[in-house]
Protein backbone atom coordinates (compact mmCIF):
# COMPACT_ATOMS: atom_id res chain seq x y z
CA UNK A 1 0.00 0.00 0.00
CA UNK A 2 1.41 3.44 -0.55
CA UNK A 3 1.85 6.26 1.79
CA UNK A 4 -0.81 8.70 2.61
CA UNK A 5 -1.91 11.58 4.65
CA UNK A 6 -4.75 10.64 7.51
CA UNK A 7 -7.35 12.95 9.40
CA UNK A 8 -9.98 12.60 12.08
CA UNK A 9 -12.51 15.41 11.63
CA UNK A 10 -14.44 15.40 14.47
CA UNK A 11 -17.91 16.72 12.82
CA UNK A 12 -19.19 17.21 9.10
CA UNK A 13 -18.09 20.67 8.65
CA UNK A 14 -14.75 19.55 10.07
CA UNK A 15 -14.90 16.57 7.54
CA UNK A 16 -16.28 18.97 4.46
CA UNK A 17 -13.50 21.69 5.38
CA UNK A 18 -10.98 18.90 5.13
CA UNK A 19 -11.79 17.71 1.78
CA UNK A 20 -12.26 21.09 0.65
CA UNK A 21 -8.89 22.05 2.10
CA UNK A 22 -7.49 19.11 -0.07
CA UNK A 23 -9.44 19.93 -3.29
CA UNK A 24 -7.88 23.16 -3.45
CA UNK A 25 -4.28 22.78 -2.78
CA UNK A 26 -1.29 22.73 -5.03
CA UNK A 27 -1.36 20.20 -6.14
CA UNK A 28 -5.09 19.50 -5.49
CA UNK A 29 -6.07 16.17 -3.88
CA UNK A 30 -9.46 14.24 -3.96
CA UNK A 31 -9.91 12.66 -0.52
CA UNK A 32 -10.90 9.87 -0.19
CA UNK A 33 -13.67 9.36 3.10
CA UNK A 34 -12.85 6.51 4.99
CA UNK A 35 -16.46 4.64 6.02
CA UNK A 36 -16.30 1.14 7.38
CA UNK A 37 -13.14 0.57 5.14
CA UNK A 38 -14.07 -2.76 3.58
CA UNK A 39 -13.70 -1.42 0.24
CA UNK A 40 -11.26 1.28 0.36
CA UNK A 41 -8.70 -0.70 2.08
CA UNK A 42 -8.77 -3.64 -0.20
CA UNK A 43 -8.46 -1.19 -3.43
CA UNK A 44 -5.87 0.65 -1.45
CA UNK A 45 -3.60 -2.62 -1.28
CA UNK A 46 -4.62 -3.96 -5.01
CA UNK A 47 -3.20 -0.46 -5.90
CA UNK A 48 -6.24 -0.09 -7.89
CA UNK A 49 -6.87 3.13 -5.86
CA UNK A 50 -4.14 5.61 -4.66
CA UNK A 51 -5.24 8.47 -2.39
CA UNK A 52 -3.02 10.78 -0.90
CA UNK A 53 -5.09 11.72 1.48
CA UNK A 54 -7.62 9.57 3.51
CA UNK A 55 -10.46 11.49 5.84
CA UNK A 56 -11.50 9.10 8.31
CA UNK A 57 -15.35 10.10 9.01
CA UNK A 58 -15.67 6.98 12.04
CA UNK A 59 -16.79 10.40 14.26
CA UNK A 60 -19.97 11.42 11.95
CA UNK A 61 -21.15 7.33 13.29
CA UNK A 62 -22.30 9.62 16.45
CA UNK A 63 -24.68 11.89 14.10
CA UNK A 64 -25.74 10.01 11.12
CA UNK A 65 -25.76 6.60 12.78
CA UNK A 66 -29.53 6.58 12.91
CA UNK A 67 -32.45 3.86 12.21
CA UNK A 68 -35.37 5.84 12.49
CA UNK A 69 -38.76 4.39 11.03
CA UNK A 70 -41.47 6.86 11.92
CA UNK A 71 -45.43 7.04 10.26
CA UNK A 72 -44.43 8.46 6.86
CA UNK A 73 -40.85 6.88 6.09
CA UNK A 74 -37.93 5.12 7.28
CA UNK A 75 -35.13 7.81 7.94
CA UNK A 76 -31.21 5.80 7.78
CA UNK A 77 -27.80 7.56 8.33
CA UNK A 78 -25.45 6.90 6.15
CA UNK A 79 -23.13 5.42 8.98
CA UNK A 80 -25.20 2.87 10.21
CA UNK A 81 -24.17 -0.59 10.03
CA UNK A 82 -25.28 -2.63 7.67
CA UNK A 83 -26.03 -5.41 10.69
CA UNK A 84 -27.64 -3.27 12.63
CA UNK A 85 -30.04 -2.05 10.22
CA UNK A 86 -30.82 -5.51 8.99
CA UNK A 87 -31.22 -7.01 12.63
CA UNK A 88 -33.49 -3.80 13.26
CA UNK A 89 -37.19 -5.24 14.17
CA UNK A 90 -39.04 -1.66 12.66
CA UNK A 91 -36.90 -2.14 9.52
CA UNK A 92 -37.94 -6.02 9.19
CA UNK A 93 -41.39 -5.86 9.84
CA UNK A 94 -42.16 -2.80 7.62
CA UNK A 95 -39.49 -2.58 4.47
CA UNK A 96 -38.49 -5.95 4.80
CA UNK A 97 -36.63 -5.63 1.47
CA UNK A 98 -34.48 -3.34 2.93
CA UNK A 99 -33.45 -6.08 5.93
CA UNK A 100 -33.12 -8.60 3.60
CA UNK A 101 -30.96 -7.00 1.26
CA UNK A 102 -28.47 -6.23 3.73
CA UNK A 103 -28.69 -9.33 5.56
CA UNK A 104 -27.72 -11.51 2.31
CA UNK A 105 -24.98 -8.99 1.59
CA UNK A 106 -21.41 -10.20 2.55
CA UNK A 107 -20.25 -11.94 5.60
CA UNK A 108 -21.37 -11.41 9.41
CA UNK A 109 -18.03 -9.59 9.85
CA UNK A 110 -18.06 -7.28 7.11
CA UNK A 111 -21.72 -6.20 7.59
CA UNK A 112 -20.77 -5.57 11.38
CA UNK A 113 -18.38 -2.79 10.19
CA UNK A 114 -19.36 -1.77 6.84
CA UNK A 115 -21.64 1.27 6.64
CA UNK A 116 -25.05 2.04 4.62
CA UNK A 117 -23.30 4.47 2.59
CA UNK A 118 -19.75 3.27 2.02
CA UNK A 119 -22.22 0.04 0.97
CA UNK A 120 -24.14 1.83 -1.75
CA UNK A 121 -20.69 3.59 -3.32
CA UNK A 122 -18.71 -0.11 -3.29
CA UNK A 123 -16.30 -0.31 -6.85
CA UNK A 124 -17.47 -3.08 -9.22
CA UNK A 125 -15.92 -6.73 -8.82
CA UNK A 126 -14.89 -6.75 -12.42
CA UNK A 127 -11.46 -8.63 -12.17
CA UNK A 128 -9.64 -6.21 -14.87
CA UNK A 129 -10.99 -3.45 -12.88
CA UNK A 130 -9.33 -5.01 -9.98
CA UNK A 131 -5.74 -5.65 -11.60
CA UNK A 132 -4.02 -3.11 -12.43
CA UNK A 133 -1.68 -4.92 -14.16
CA UNK A 134 -4.40 -5.28 -16.71
CA UNK A 135 -3.97 -2.53 -18.68
CA UNK A 136 -7.49 -1.66 -20.37
CA UNK A 137 -10.02 -0.81 -18.61
CA UNK A 138 -11.66 2.32 -18.60
CA UNK A 139 -13.06 2.75 -15.14
CA UNK A 140 -9.86 2.69 -13.83
CA UNK A 141 -7.76 4.03 -16.51
CA UNK A 142 -10.18 6.42 -18.67
CA UNK A 143 -8.93 5.58 -22.36
CA UNK A 144 -7.06 2.19 -21.87
CA UNK A 145 -9.96 0.12 -23.60
CA UNK A 146 -12.10 -2.47 -21.90
CA UNK A 147 -10.33 -6.14 -21.28
CA UNK A 148 -13.86 -7.63 -20.50
CA UNK A 149 -15.53 -7.16 -23.89
CA UNK A 150 -13.28 -10.00 -25.26
CA UNK A 151 -12.16 -11.50 -21.91
CA UNK A 152 -13.92 -13.50 -19.10
CA UNK A 153 -17.22 -11.72 -18.67
CA UNK A 154 -19.33 -14.28 -17.30
CA UNK A 155 -20.21 -11.69 -14.53
CA UNK A 156 -20.68 -8.83 -16.48
CA UNK A 157 -24.06 -6.72 -17.44
CA UNK A 158 -26.70 -7.12 -19.85
CA UNK A 159 -28.81 -4.02 -18.97
CA UNK A 160 -27.82 -1.17 -19.11
CA UNK A 161 -23.82 -1.95 -20.17
CA UNK A 162 -21.90 0.05 -23.18
CA UNK A 163 -19.39 -0.57 -25.60
CA UNK A 164 -17.19 1.26 -23.29
CA UNK A 165 -17.71 -0.42 -19.98
CA UNK A 166 -19.40 -4.06 -19.39
CA UNK A 167 -18.84 -4.08 -15.60
CA UNK A 168 -22.26 -5.11 -13.06
CA UNK A 169 -22.99 -2.84 -10.16
CA UNK A 170 -22.12 -5.25 -7.02
CA UNK A 171 -24.32 -4.30 -3.95
CA UNK A 172 -27.70 -5.45 -2.79
CA UNK A 173 -29.09 -2.87 -0.56
CA UNK A 174 -28.98 -0.25 -3.70
CA UNK A 175 -32.02 -2.05 -5.53
CA UNK A 176 -33.77 -2.01 -2.50
CA UNK A 177 -33.72 1.49 -2.33
CA UNK A 178 -34.20 1.90 -6.07
CA UNK A 179 -37.27 -0.36 -5.70
CA UNK A 180 -38.95 1.43 -2.61
CA UNK A 181 -38.35 5.09 -4.34
CA UNK A 182 -36.05 6.13 -1.90
CA UNK A 183 -33.59 9.78 -1.47
CA UNK A 184 -30.26 10.13 -0.70
CA UNK A 185 -29.11 13.16 1.38
CA UNK A 186 -25.78 14.65 0.54
CA UNK A 187 -23.67 17.17 2.35
CA UNK A 188 -21.53 19.35 0.52
CA UNK A 189 -19.40 23.02 0.46
CA UNK A 190 -22.89 24.66 -0.36
CA UNK A 191 -24.76 22.59 2.27
CA UNK A 192 -27.25 19.34 1.57
CA UNK A 193 -29.61 18.61 -0.98
CA UNK A 194 -31.70 15.69 -1.26
CA UNK A 195 -32.09 13.75 -4.95
CA UNK A 196 -34.00 10.05 -5.60
CA UNK A 197 -31.51 7.54 -5.33
CA UNK A 198 -31.68 6.18 -8.40
CA UNK A 199 -30.23 8.93 -9.94
CA UNK A 200 -27.15 8.17 -8.04
CA UNK A 201 -25.61 5.99 -10.14
CA UNK A 202 -24.44 7.02 -13.61
CA UNK A 203 -24.44 4.51 -16.75
CA UNK A 204 -21.26 3.90 -18.11
CA UNK A 205 -22.03 5.57 -21.58
CA UNK A 206 -18.98 6.81 -23.08
CA UNK A 207 -17.31 7.76 -19.16
CA UNK A 208 -17.19 4.40 -17.42
CA UNK A 209 -15.03 6.19 -14.51
CA UNK A 210 -17.76 8.74 -13.30
CA UNK A 211 -19.55 6.29 -11.50
CA UNK A 212 -21.98 8.64 -9.74
CA UNK A 213 -23.52 12.34 -9.31
CA UNK A 214 -21.41 13.15 -5.94
CA UNK A 215 -19.18 15.76 -6.18
CA UNK A 216 -15.56 15.65 -5.22
CA UNK A 217 -15.81 16.36 -1.24
CA UNK A 218 -19.10 15.29 -1.34
CA UNK A 219 -20.48 13.23 1.90
CA UNK A 220 -23.54 10.94 1.91
CA UNK A 221 -25.33 11.78 5.28
CA UNK A 222 -28.02 9.30 4.88
CA UNK A 223 -31.12 7.99 3.08
CA UNK A 224 -35.22 8.16 2.98
CA UNK A 225 -37.34 6.04 2.84
CA UNK A 226 -41.26 6.68 1.98
CA UNK A 227 -43.54 4.18 3.56
CA UNK A 228 -45.76 3.47 0.90
CA UNK A 229 -48.66 1.02 0.54
CA UNK A 230 -46.17 -1.56 -1.29
CA UNK A 231 -43.55 -1.20 1.66
CA UNK A 232 -44.39 -3.77 3.68
CA UNK A 233 -44.95 -6.70 1.11
CA UNK A 234 -41.66 -6.67 0.03
CA UNK A 235 -38.63 -9.03 -0.51
CA UNK A 236 -35.22 -9.36 -1.79
CA UNK A 237 -34.41 -12.48 -3.76
CA UNK A 238 -30.91 -12.94 -4.36
CA UNK A 239 -29.11 -15.68 -6.49
CA UNK A 240 -25.44 -16.52 -6.55
CA UNK A 241 -22.68 -19.07 -7.13
CA UNK A 242 -22.97 -20.29 -3.38
CA UNK A 243 -25.37 -19.67 -1.08
CA UNK A 244 -23.60 -17.60 1.40
CA UNK A 245 -20.87 -14.84 1.38
CA UNK A 246 -21.13 -14.19 -2.21
CA UNK A 247 -22.43 -11.29 -4.87
CA UNK A 248 -25.56 -11.61 -6.87
CA UNK A 249 -25.18 -13.22 -10.26
CA UNK A 250 -28.85 -12.28 -10.41
CA UNK A 251 -31.16 -10.78 -7.82
CA UNK A 252 -34.53 -8.81 -7.56
CA UNK A 253 -36.11 -6.21 -4.91
CA UNK A 254 -40.19 -6.66 -5.65
CA UNK A 255 -42.82 -4.28 -3.32
CA UNK A 256 -46.47 -5.10 -4.23
CA UNK A 257 -49.44 -3.44 -3.65
CA UNK A 258 -52.54 -5.64 -3.92
CA UNK A 259 -56.18 -5.50 -4.38
CA UNK A 260 -56.98 -9.28 -3.77
CA UNK A 261 -54.73 -11.11 -6.27
CA UNK A 262 -54.70 -8.02 -8.50
CA UNK A 263 -51.51 -5.62 -8.99
CA UNK A 264 -52.70 -2.25 -7.64
CA UNK A 265 -49.37 -1.19 -7.70
CA UNK A 266 -45.32 -2.71 -8.06
CA UNK A 267 -41.99 -1.52 -7.61
CA UNK A 268 -39.28 -3.87 -8.80
CA UNK A 269 -35.29 -2.96 -9.12
CA UNK A 270 -32.88 -5.80 -10.41
CA UNK A 271 -29.17 -6.67 -9.62
CA UNK A 272 -26.34 -8.74 -10.22
CA UNK A 273 -27.50 -7.94 -14.11
CA UNK A 274 -27.18 -3.90 -14.90
CA UNK A 275 -24.02 -1.36 -14.67
CA UNK A 276 -26.49 0.69 -12.31
CA UNK A 277 -29.13 -0.74 -9.69
CA UNK A 278 -31.84 -1.70 -12.15
CA UNK A 279 -35.25 -0.30 -11.62
CA UNK A 280 -37.39 -2.38 -14.09
CA UNK A 281 -40.23 -0.16 -15.13
CA UNK A 282 -41.32 -2.30 -18.09
CA UNK A 283 -42.06 -5.17 -16.08
CA UNK A 284 -44.05 -2.79 -13.78
CA UNK A 285 -45.70 -1.54 -16.60
CA UNK A 286 -46.45 -4.95 -17.75
CA UNK A 287 -48.35 -6.12 -14.20
CA UNK A 288 -49.94 -2.96 -13.31
CA UNK A 289 -53.98 -3.61 -13.14
CA UNK A 290 -53.58 -7.54 -14.35
CA UNK A 291 -54.05 -10.21 -11.94
CA UNK A 292 -50.94 -12.00 -10.73
CA UNK A 293 -50.19 -15.13 -11.90
CA UNK A 294 -47.29 -17.52 -13.45
CA UNK A 295 -48.03 -16.51 -16.52
CA UNK A 296 -48.74 -12.47 -15.82
CA UNK A 297 -45.20 -13.18 -14.01
CA UNK A 298 -43.18 -14.54 -16.97
CA UNK A 299 -44.89 -11.66 -19.29
CA UNK A 300 -43.40 -9.13 -16.72
CA UNK A 301 -39.70 -10.75 -16.55
CA UNK A 302 -39.83 -11.14 -20.51
CA UNK A 303 -40.77 -7.18 -20.84
CA UNK A 304 -37.73 -6.75 -17.92
CA UNK A 305 -34.75 -7.97 -20.63
CA UNK A 306 -36.60 -6.80 -23.34
CA UNK A 307 -33.17 -4.70 -23.99
CA UNK A 308 -30.91 -6.99 -22.48
CA UNK A 309 -27.42 -7.30 -24.65
CA UNK A 310 -25.67 -10.44 -23.57
CA UNK A 311 -22.16 -11.15 -24.00
CA UNK A 312 -19.93 -14.38 -24.92
CA UNK A 313 -20.31 -16.22 -21.56
CA UNK A 314 -23.07 -14.12 -19.92
CA UNK A 315 -26.32 -14.73 -22.06
CA UNK A 316 -27.34 -17.35 -19.23
CA UNK A 317 -27.83 -14.20 -17.16
CA UNK A 318 -31.27 -13.42 -19.29
CA UNK A 319 -33.33 -16.75 -18.19
CA UNK A 320 -31.85 -16.42 -14.67
CA UNK A 321 -32.86 -13.35 -14.47
CA UNK A 322 -35.89 -13.29 -15.52
CA UNK A 323 -36.60 -16.94 -13.53
CA UNK A 324 -35.17 -14.88 -10.35
CA UNK A 325 -37.96 -12.09 -10.64
CA UNK A 326 -40.94 -14.11 -11.28
CA UNK A 327 -40.35 -16.34 -8.22
CA UNK A 328 -39.63 -13.36 -6.15
CA UNK A 329 -43.28 -11.63 -7.52
CA UNK A 330 -45.12 -15.04 -6.46
CA UNK A 331 -43.46 -14.96 -3.45
CA UNK A 332 -43.67 -11.64 -2.53
CA UNK A 333 -47.74 -12.77 -3.64
CA UNK A 334 -48.58 -14.73 -0.96
CA UNK A 335 -46.63 -12.80 1.86
CA UNK A 336 -48.11 -13.00 5.24
CA UNK A 337 -48.89 -9.21 6.18
CA UNK A 338 -48.64 -7.94 9.60
CA UNK A 339 -50.11 -4.40 10.40
C1 LIG B 1 -15.43 -10.43 0.37
C2 LIG B 1 -16.49 -9.41 0.23
C3 LIG B 1 -17.77 -9.80 -0.09
C4 LIG B 1 -18.78 -8.86 -0.23
N1 LIG B 1 -20.05 -9.24 -0.58
C5 LIG B 1 -21.03 -8.30 -0.75
C6 LIG B 1 -22.34 -8.66 -1.12
O1 LIG B 1 -22.67 -9.84 -1.30
N2 LIG B 1 -23.27 -7.66 -1.27
C7 LIG B 1 -22.95 -6.35 -1.06
O2 LIG B 1 -23.82 -5.48 -1.20
N3 LIG B 1 -21.71 -5.98 -0.72
C8 LIG B 1 -20.76 -6.93 -0.57
N4 LIG B 1 -19.50 -6.55 -0.23
C9 LIG B 1 -19.18 -5.14 -0.17
C10 LIG B 1 -19.37 -4.58 1.22
O3 LIG B 1 -20.72 -4.58 1.54
C11 LIG B 1 -18.78 -3.18 1.16
O4 LIG B 1 -17.38 -3.34 1.22
C12 LIG B 1 -19.22 -2.30 2.30
O5 LIG B 1 -20.60 -2.16 2.35
C13 LIG B 1 -18.59 -0.93 2.16
O6 LIG B 1 -18.90 -0.16 3.29
P1 LIG B 1 -17.75 0.54 4.14
O7 LIG B 1 -18.43 1.34 5.18
O8 LIG B 1 -16.75 -0.46 4.60
O9 LIG B 1 -17.14 1.47 3.00
P2 LIG B 1 -15.66 2.03 2.80
O10 LIG B 1 -14.79 0.94 2.30
O11 LIG B 1 -15.21 2.80 3.97
O12 LIG B 1 -15.96 3.06 1.62
C14 LIG B 1 -16.35 2.63 0.34
C15 LIG B 1 -16.32 3.83 -0.60
O13 LIG B 1 -17.34 4.76 -0.27
C16 LIG B 1 -16.78 6.02 0.10
N5 LIG B 1 -17.61 6.46 1.24
C17 LIG B 1 -17.92 5.72 2.32
N6 LIG B 1 -18.84 6.35 3.06
C18 LIG B 1 -19.09 7.51 2.44
C19 LIG B 1 -19.99 8.61 2.71
N7 LIG B 1 -20.82 8.60 3.76
N8 LIG B 1 -20.00 9.65 1.84
C20 LIG B 1 -19.18 9.66 0.76
N9 LIG B 1 -18.33 8.66 0.45
C21 LIG B 1 -18.30 7.61 1.28
C22 LIG B 1 -15.33 5.75 0.42
O14 LIG B 1 -14.52 6.87 0.19
C23 LIG B 1 -15.03 4.61 -0.54
O15 LIG B 1 -14.77 5.11 -1.83
C24 LIG B 1 -18.49 -7.48 -0.04
C25 LIG B 1 -17.19 -7.09 0.32
C26 LIG B 1 -16.20 -8.03 0.46
C27 LIG B 1 -14.82 -7.57 0.83
S1 LIG C 1 -16.00 -4.03 -17.82
FE1 LIG C 1 -15.58 -1.93 -17.07
S2 LIG C 1 -14.52 -2.32 -15.18
FE2 LIG C 1 -14.32 -4.21 -16.36
S3 LIG C 1 -12.49 -4.02 -17.63
FE3 LIG C 1 -14.16 -3.22 -18.84
S4 LIG C 1 -14.05 -1.00 -18.41
FE4 LIG C 1 -12.95 -2.01 -16.76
Amino acid sequence: MRAFDYARPASLAEALLDARQALAADPPATPAFLAGGTTLLDLMKLDVLRPGRIVDLGALRQEFGQIRPDRDALHLGAFARMAEVAAHPGVNAAYPVIAQSLALAASAQLRNMATLGGNVLQRTRCAYFRDPSWRACNRRTPGSGCAALDGANRGHAVLGASDACIATYPGDFAQALVALEASVVIAGARGRREIPFATLHRRPGTTPHLETGLQPGEIIAGFVVPARPWTRRSRYLKIRDRQSYEFAVASAAVALDLDGETVRDVRIALGGLASVPWRAHEAEDALRGRRLDEASAQAAAQAAFSGAVPRAHNAFKIPLGQATLVRALLEVKSMEITQ
